[in-house]
């Protein structure tokens, strides 16, 4: 059997930051994908930065190594500053952001700087996909899942193609290889981040509040990001960018004809 085509170039970048081990594992993940990996991540971790972006301070990109760099600010600011500076005239064929330390399922996808990172891409009219592994809290999650399953998979979703305003939300269940379920495409489910606010009192008496990783899930999860996970698959959400209702939209229209 010949071995499959390498892409030219990838881009690898994250939310969790530069040191991440998610990070390390989706470099090794890109090497057998394509034949120059680059890496762009946050200096220190950006998660549930959403797709935020820096514009009243300056941004710095410091090069680590050869196609390493570092920048202090967001996700969605290395993808931009890697792309239109750091590769600049050597765009990557595909960027693949994370693994996430922890899943991005339902809400948390308009949230998480993962998520953000392959939307930037996106954008700039690379391929991308986010790729999240299930971590239960106080538990280190088993990285050998995304590992192992993701340079396969993401063959596979590569040579099916994607559209241009769409990216890929790849989650995988905190469980060994071997005892994944299987591989379902999935819709986003409903599960809200804020249900725990915990109220404290600092060392100079003042109150402060921390959000907890608590969350509120409703709807029927039949089909949903969230019950594979549950069911010990591996997700796949193709999300759409272009965030317009097209049902509301018809039905406003009408109304204000
Ligand atoms: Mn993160």
């Amino acid at each position: 059997m010949t071995e499959p085509a390498l892409l030219p170039r990838i881009l690898v970048t994250n939310d969790d930051g530069i040191h991440a081990p998610g990070l390390k594992v989706l470099e090794r993940i890109a090497r057998h994908l394509a034949r120059e990996v680059w890496v762009c991540a946050p200096e220190v971790e950006q998660s549930g930065a959403g797709h935020s972006l820096t514009l009243r301070r300056p941004l710095r990109l410091r090069t680590l190594a050869k196609r390493r760099f570092a920048v202090d600010g967001t996700p969605t600011d290395c993808v931009l500053l890697a792309i239109k500076v750091a590769m600049r005239g050597k765009p990557p064929t595909l960027v693949l952001s994370g693994v996430n330390r922890g899943a991005n399922l339902g809400e948390d996808v308009t949230y998480s700087g993962t998520i953000a990172a392959a939307m930037e891409a996106t954008l700039l009219g690379v391929p991308a996909v986010a790729l999240s592994l299930e971590a239960t809290s106080g538990q280190d999650p088993d990285w050998h899942c995304p590992e192992h399953l993701a340079p396969a998979l993401l063959r596979r979703l590569l040579a099916v193609g994607w559209p241009d305003s769409v990216l890929l939300n790849v989650n995988f269940p905190n469980r060994r290889p071997a005892e994944v379920t299987g591989v379902a495409v999935t819709r986003q489910g409903r599960r809200k981040l804020g249900e725990q606010i915990e109220g404290r009192i600092d060392t100079r008496g003042e109150h402060y509040y921390w959000i907890g990783p608590v969350r509120a899930e409703e709807g029927d999860p039949a089909g949903t990001d969230l019950e594979a996970i549950r069911e010990g698959k591996v997700s796949i959400t193709p999300l759409h960018l272009d965030l317009t209702h097209p049902a509301t939209a018809a039905r406003l229209a009408s109304a204000l004809s």
